[in-house]
């Protein structure tokens, strides 16, 4: 017990990833080292910590908090008050209050902590090269939970009684295993297997030898990770990656590689050192980053675009696996193309048959479905472009207590989002709606997250696309209340939520196609924020988009379209004879004829469709095999110096400002036809877009008096876009604000959703 006499006490409230991470043994060692008396305990989603003793021990500790807070923490909130001592005697860790929101007690899943890989590769360790070593630092979490709340009895660690050794460590507050809930050995944890590609079980003393030589002569292996399967090939083969595509269906996505170790990563991609500590970091995310000239990655693995995803071992499997292989493997996600996931050995066995030659197996449940996460840097933070693995469950924290309401996302990247008090919980990412295995999917992570945050559900928010699977589930949801949002003020409302941002603003929604207000189909959208009022206040100019949504598979389309729009049918028709050759006359015609009499098109002022449409008049891509491929080709294209800009003009009709493209895609179609290099018309065309993005920014921030930009939509994981935009927006001393938690993409829409449904029913709308 600490010294009696002038006596103080400080009482910390810690948000954000904080339980199941080692904070309370953390605060009890640094407390006991400053002879401090007091207790801390879990509540619902924070830590409380209460200390009590001398003034300057009190000061030490606050000093020793700050600096050692532990790396897999991740504190979003920190409340720090002086209160009345309570005379307190000796420091205690209090068992955990875990009523209320149960879900919010689940840490993300964890990559392996440095003390663990040491223990994994120290032959004295008794955890010497096994594969499922953790501690409180690191590990699966949310993957292995059944029900709640979060201890062992209610993972998938409860087939697994803990044997005397782990169970001491677990029982004692001081060690770094303590309420380690998958805490596990080589004596009493999961064990691996392998499989022939026919399910036969293979008898080996060495799963992963046996995983690195069929590796190592070029076979698909599928590997269970901490989310579900994985299938790896060797990532320098190019006729197994190849092989791996031609079995999964997929054509010329890019691949994810996983690397040994960040130096072998360095061969392959320009990492800077933020891009370094992000693959390093407790998420272990896939990192889109430039490849490097002289990669040993076969080319079939990026297809000739100019980013490849990159990440490193996130378990002691994957660390071991690839310490053997002595290879970066390809690493994508177990299932046929468009599917969910695979998670259960019985399973896998049956749908990824066909598909991998080899099954390394084990025995430890996967019971969320997981994928692995995709980030960007911009600046020195993360940027997310699929939320999954490593960050959910952790919720975003919003400016204050809500009532109950979920967002139900958008069918392309399915999420969904429950608001619950002040705190916002995303579902992992689901996945293409379109499939039913993802429907299905979507389904049973909706009741598991609305039964594990006891949610009131008062109400939840759709899109306003009447096709969309979640828009059907609005109804299905069995919840008296469904509030409409339009798509893109979703991308909005989301990223006001993240920020918390409630001021004055001009909002760029920059994106694929979403429905409109007004019948038509929107995706280039200026708006107007005002508090929690989003108003639309202007639009790239309108286009025809030939086909609906078909018009993303064949960007020639949309580009032939504009075209037609900017020098009338017969130049077009000249036009596309010479920068689309291998698409027939006839065709051409064909659609120019739907245009003239305005069959099957729809009105669109998308960016994501102007983009496809700049990359098909450069030659880049005429038909696309995968959403996502004719911008990605465009960007990766853009040459490094400034080339100039395209014209562009601006009207005003009815206070909405229209931006009209028409000069930029002339421009364009008339450098390509002179054989101008495409990487030349690139680099005009984005800081074409930059310039008038800014422009239009500029004419609204002026009439509304707003000084801050938010920046949303798809269109914004264009890092040369981003970068020129955010340039711009500096120079003219406005204040950008950008996505750090949830992606700019659809997958983040739901965050929007809900957050405007519970701004409308708090204010008893
Ligand atoms: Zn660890
Ligand atoms: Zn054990």
């Amino acid at each position: 017990m600490a010294e009696r006499g002038a006596r103080s006490a400080l009482e910390i409230t810690v948000r954000g990833v904080v339980q199941g991470v080692g904070f309370r043994p953390f605060v009890h060692r640094i407390a006991t080292r400053c002879g401090l008396d007091g207790w801390v305990a879990n509540t619902p989603g924070s830590v409380v910590v209460r200390v009590e003793g001398p003034r300057a021990a009190i000061a030490r500790f606050r000093s020793l908090f700050r600096g050692e807070i532990p790396a897999a923490a991740r504190v979003t909130r920190l409340l720090s008050r002086m209160v009345p001592p309570s005379g307190a005697a000796g420091f205690r860790i209090l068992p955990s209050r875990t009523e209320g929101i149960a879900l919010s007690t689940i840490p993300p899943d964890i990559a392996t902590c440095p003390e663990c890989a040491a223990e994994l590769s120290d032959p004295k360790d008794r955890r010497h090269l096994y594969p499922f070593t953790n501690c409180t630092q690191c590990g699966p979490r949310f993957t292995i939970v059944s029900s709640l709340p979060y201890d062992r009895e209610r993972t998938s660690m409860a087939a697994f009684p803990m044997c005397p050794a782990c169970r001491a460590e677990y029982g004692d507050p001081l060690d770094r295993r303590f309420h380690a809930e998958p805490n596990a050995c080589p004596a009493c944890g999961p064990r691996l297997s392998v499989r022939g590609p026919d399910g036969t079980v293979l008898t080996t003393a060495d799963p992963i030898g046996a995983a690195s030589e069929a590796l190592a002569s070029g076979k698909v292996v599928a590997v269970r990770g901490m989310g579900g399967f994985q299938l790896a090939v060797d990532a320098t083969r190019d006729d197994a990656v190849r092989a791996l595509r031609e079995r999964k269906g997929r054509e010329e996505k890019p691949f994810a590689v996983m690397f040994p170790d960040i130096a072998s990563a360095r061969t392959a991609a320009r990492l800077s050192g933020a891009d370094e500590a992000i693959l390093a970091g407790p998420e272990a995310p896939i990192l889109l980053a430039p490849s490097r000239a002289g990669s040993p990655l076969a080319r079939s693995v990026c297809m000739g675009l100019s980013d490849v995803g990159v990440l490193l071992p996130n378990s002691p499997l994957h660390r071991l696996l690839l310490g053997r292989a002595g290879r970066p493997l390809v690493m994508t996600s177990g299932n046929a193309t468009d599917e969910p996931i695979a998670i259960g050995n019985t399973e896998a066995l049956t749908r990824l048959r066909g598909i991998a030659d080899l099954f390394l197996l084990h025995d430890r449940e996967v019971v969320q479905r997981t994928d692995d996460s995709v980030v960007r840097r911009v600046g020195r933070a993360t940027y997310p472009i699929r939320r999954a693995r490593g960050f959910v469950p952790a919720p975003v924290l919003l400016p204050r207590v809500f009532p109950d309401v979920a967002g139900l996302g958008g069918d392309l990247k399915g999420a969904f989002c429950f608001v619950r008090n002040d705190a916002a919980f995303l579902s992992q990412h689901l996945g293409d709606l379109a499939n039913p295995l993802a429907r299905e999917f979507y389904e049973e992570a909706f009741r598991f997250f609305r039964t594990f945050l006891d949610s009131g559900l008062r109400a939840v928010c759709h899109d306003l696309h009447p096709a969309y699977f979640t828009t059907g589930f609005a109804e299905r949801a069995g919840c008296g209340r469904r509030i409409g949002l339009q798509h893109h003020k979703a991308h909005v409302y989301s990223l006001l939520a993240e920020t918390g941002f409630a001021g004055k603003a001009v909002a760029v929604a920059f994106d694929g196609t979403g429905y409109g207000e007004d019948g038509t189909v929107w995706g280039g959208e200026f708006f107007s924020v005002d508090g929690a009022e989003v108003t639309r206040a202007g639009h790239l100019a309108r286009f025809p988009l030939p086909g609906g949504d078909a018009a993303v598979r064949a960007p020639w389309r949309t580009a032939l379209s504009m075209l037609r729009e900017v020098s009338g049918r017969g130049e077009a028709e000249n036009a596309a004879e010479r920068l689309f050759p291998g698409i027939p006359p006839g065709t051409v015609r064909l659609l120019l004829d739907a245009l003239d009499r305005g069959l099957n098109v729809v009105p669109t002022s998308s960016a994501g469709r102007l983009f496809d449409a700049a990359s098909a008049i450069c030659g880049l891509c005429r038909h696309a095999t995968f959403e996502g491929q004719a911008p990605m080709l465009l960007t990766g294209a853009a040459g490094k110096a400034p080339a100039g800009t395209y014209p562009f003009s601006f009207s005003t009709d009815r206070g909405m400002l229209a931006v009209h493209w028409n000069g930029m895609i002339g421009g364009m179609a008339s450098d390509a036809m002179k054989r101008v290099p495409p990487g030349t018309i690139s680099r005009r065309f984005h800081d074409t877009m930059a310039a008038a993005v800014l422009e239009a920014v500029s004419r609204i921030s002026e009439s509304t008096g707003a000084r801050s930009v938010l920046l949303t939509g798809g269109v914004f994981q264009n890092a040369v876009l981003l970068a020129a935009v955010l340039r711009g927006l500096r120079r003219m001393r406005l204040v950008p604000l950008i996505h750090r938690r949830v992606p700019p993409n659809d997958g983040g829409i739901s965050l929007g959703q809900a957050y405007y449904a519970a701004q409308r029913v708090a204010g008893g709308e």
